[in-house]
């Protein structure tokens, strides 16, 4: 698809590095499948792996931590 920040580039099936920032809490995921665009470097993520995404955040959140790496898990907890 046509990305719709730059307008410019297309997207192509990747793995995106997701960076989520709640409070004074960071959290970096890595390995997501996302499409990427080929431009400007902007990810969409499908609403299956947002959905999981954000789950998997919030559980990472509620442990405490300042800042967190880790990579995304597409099933399981
Ligand atoms: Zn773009």
């Amino acid at each position: 698809m046509k990305c719709l920040i730059c307008k410019h580039g297309e997207t192509h099936p990747g793995l995106a590095v997701v960076t989520l920032q709640r409070d004074e809490r960071t959290l970096v995921i890595k390995g997501v499948p996302a499409e990427i665009c080929e431009n400007c470097g902007e990810y969409y993520l499908s609403d299956e792996v947002a959905e999981r995404l954000y789950a998997q955040a919030e559980q990472s959140l509620q442990r405490g931590a300042e800042v967190e790496i880790g990579h995304f898990a597409m099933s399981g907890a």
